[in-house]
């Protein structure tokens, strides 16, 4: 409990260190929402130094989240000279507003580099924060990104944004149902995060993994994730003592870690947080994944948040809990007690499925990247058809809905379908179903398809932005209503009607789902550039500039910016292979070989009526394969220089998926084929035996 956040900047010390009034004003920002009041600024950082120094920070540094995925820093010393000494100092004009030369970081376009400025805004709905490395402290500020025209040129200001939208449109419709006292709704979120972790010596050893995150050669060892004793088993002491400190640093910096298990592949893991507000809900899983990593080599361990560092066991994932609470206290996605709030509910649930539905390329799109390609479609992670899982009971009451007529309900007896006579939903009424990619678990939505790199920031932007569109049409009609109930039963009914297609109970990993999901006509889209062309279709262009979140400007650039990191990855995946192959696996085959060509003649020389055969066959083999292996190393060199000479975007990209992913998978499979029948010392490569077993 001491521990707890004790590396934070949150209301308590707040409360304890600055003037009431600029207390109570800044607090007003941070739960009302309302604009900063600039001339409390001087105060607030002045307090934050004083609090930060006490704690041994020398440094201050606006925390950012460029489009780059990862954080971002500048940090700068509270020294300024004073008399030939120094003073420590902090103004308000340095925590309010930064100046990095922005210039290097991607803007997709929105930026040139002759007007390279770009400024960082602090964000004080989340808590400043103090980052302990080795000795050095450093005052964390979390703050917005955007250029100099005031485009968004980060994760962050869309996401706030998004945030907003959603309240709006949610406050309107809880108006409806007689709520006065509601003035916000924000989504909540808890991100489940898998990892892998490796011995840091075999890391050392794979360019793969140092250039790429992921293997791009390695034959599967004999034993992988098939006995299932990985899943929930006992963790290794040296995995919990990492697990020990990762908590700890979390914890001091007030993220609430709370489970931890081992994850369906060996040498996988999961941690996850309890819920908060999503804008502090995304920063902190940005903070888990660099304490993951940064504790990871204090153990001599890397840890790998790649998607798919491992071909043939599971890769990695990031389950997105998602609901929305209004600041009366009330989850809007918990099924009532009473017939009123259960049509409250419903109706959130309803638009909840009509965004899903109508929006499902938007949100395939938010989970496209070069790793998550990998997963999704492959039977571990939910296929790229988006639908949603409700459980029995509550598809049944779909179903009574769309009926429109009295119906008895799949558990509880009878049931009338109307506003004022919806059966009370007993809790948790759903099952488990870990295959779908958009799951009802009792109270909240679960989003597993995407990716375990992934900033949260992308899909939760998405989501907010179509719920916010879906209730804007509900409330639309149902503010002119002159008979709500009436007029609600309808929407309610109607909504049913057009979007129950995109509901699916079954089994997603099945091939009869592809089918069937064809036959309602729900997308189906597997390639990442592919995918991405949705972030930019007519229907997301409305949306988003519907509810401001973006600019017509600042979409094509984020999808220029997604585009062009699909490409740089697999530039970058190809080149490291091609290197592998030519400065590793090659020249290892041509020694190997060579051994056992002079194991023929030296056998052979002693008597020729010895047997060579097992050699001549083996030096067969080898030879056949090094050829293929040659070949295929020039076919993707080539794939690749066509690719790379392409200069329209959209079609390079295709033409990445197209010949160099489908190269590189050639590759690999003469690679691992020659992996399997050279000599173990002779292989240049830590094997998946080690990677995955010792830890
Ligand atoms: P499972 O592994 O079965 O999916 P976990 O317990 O690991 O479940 O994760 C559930 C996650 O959902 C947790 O992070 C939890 O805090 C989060 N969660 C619970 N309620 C809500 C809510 N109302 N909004 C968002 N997330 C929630
Ligand atoms: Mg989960």
């Amino acid at each position: 409990m001491e521990m707890f956040g004790q590396n934070v900047f949150n209301q308590s010390v707040m409360r304890d260190r600055l003037p009431k009034s600029v207390f109570k004003n800044l607090k007003k920002t941070i739960d009302e929402g309302l604009p900063l009041d600039p001339s409390i600024a001087d105060v607030v950082a002045s307090a934050m130094k004083e609090w930060a120094v006490e704690r041994g920070a020398t440094h201050f540094t606006h925390w950012f989240q460029p489009m780059t995925g990862i954080t971002a820093e500048k940090h700068d010393s509270f020294i300024s000279p004073a008399d030939g000494g120094a003073l420590l100092e902090f103004s308000g004009k340095e925590l309010v507003k930064g100046e990095p030369d922005a210039s290097s970081f991607p803007s997709g376009g929105l930026r040139a580099t002759f007007e390279a400025r770009g400024y960082t805004a602090w964000d004080c709905t989340s808590p400043a924060f103090l980052r302990e490395e080795a000795d050095v402290v450093t005052l964390c500020i979390p703050t917005a990104f955007c250029s100099y025209t005031g485009e968004a040129l980060d994760k962050k200001v869309p996401l706030l944004r998004s945030i907003e939208a959603l309240s709006t449109q949610a406050v309107r419709v809880l108006k409806l149902f007689g709520n006065a006292s509601v003035t916000r709704v924000t989504s909540t979120v808890g991100a489940e995060q898998e990892y892998f972790l490796v011995d840091k010596s075999f890391y050392l050893q794979r360019p793969d993994l140092m250039m790429a995150g992921r293997t791009l050669f390695g034959a599967m060892s004999s034993k992988g994730q098939e006995m299932e004793d990985h899943y929930f088993g006992s963790i290794k002491e040296r995995v919990l003592a990492y697990m020990k400190e990762v908590n700890e640093e979390l914890w001091k910096l007030g993220v609430s870690a709370k489970t931890q298990h081992n994850e369906v592949a060996p040498g996988q893991f999961e941690i996850a947080p309890i819920f908060e507000n999503t804008n502090i809900a995304t920063d902190h899983n940005q903070m888990v994944m660099e304490v993951l990593k940064r504790v990871a080599l204090r153990h001599d361990m890397v840890c790998l948040l790649h998607e798919k560092p491992f071909a043939g066991v599971n890769g990695s994932g990031k389950h997105n809990n998602w609901s929305m609470s209004s600041n009366d206290g009330q989850n809007l996605l918990e099924p009532g007690r009473t017939p009123h709030e259960n049509a409250q509910f419903l109706t959130f649930l309803m638009a909840t499925i009509k965004a899903v539905d109508t929006f499902a390329g938007l949100l395939r799109c938010s989970c496209a990247n070069a790793g998550n390609e990998y997963r999704l479609g492959a039977n571990e992670a939910p296929p790229a058809i988006i639908s949603v899982f409700l459980g029995e009971q509550l598809a049944d009451i779909i179903d009574q809905i769309v009926a429109g007529k009295t119906k008895s309900s799949e558990m509880s007896g009878h049931m009338d379908i109307g506003v004022s006579t919806l059966p009370s939903l007993p809790k948790d009424a759903t099952d488990r179903n870990r295959t779908s990619p958009f799951a009802f678990t009792g109270n909240k939505f679960e989003f597993r398809m995407l990716g375990s790199s992934f900033s949260i920031s992308g899909p939760n932007i998405i989501i907010n932005t179509i719920i916010a569109q879906a209730l804007k049409e509900f409330a639309d009609v149902l503010e002119k209503s002159t008979n709500f109930d009436a007029d609600l039963d309808k929407l309610l009914q109607d909504t049913a009607k057009k979007h129950q297609r995109v509901i699916f109970n079954g089994n997603n990993y099945s091939d009869e789902w592809v089918q069937e999901a064809a036959k309602r006509g729900l997308p189906n889209i597997p390639s990442t550039p592919d995918a991405l062309k949705e972030l930019i279709s007519k229907e997301a262009q409305e949306v988003f500039a519907a509810h401001s979140v973006f600019s017509d400007k600042e979409l094509h650039a984020r999808y220029e910016i997604m585009v062009e990191q699909y490409v740089k990855t697999l530039n970058i995946e190809a080149l490291t292979m091609i290197d592998m192959a030519n400065h590793s696996i090659i020249p290892t085959a041509i020694e190997y070989a060579t051994t056992v060509a002079a194991s023929v003649n030296a056998v052979t020389a002693v008597s020729s009526k010895l047997d060579v055969s097992t050699q001549k066959e083996l030096l067969e083999e080898l030879s056949d394969k090094l050829a293929a292996m040659s070949a295929n190393t020039k076919a993707l060199e080539k794939a690749l220089e066509e690719a790379n000479g392409i200069a329209d975007a959209d079609k390079q990209a295709a033409a990445f998926r197209a010949n160099v992913f489908t190269m590189m998978l050639e590759l690999r499979s003469t690679g691992d084929a020659l992996e399997k029948i050279i000599a173990a010392k002779y292989w240049p490569l830590p094997t998946y035996r080690e990677m995955l077993f010792v830890l």
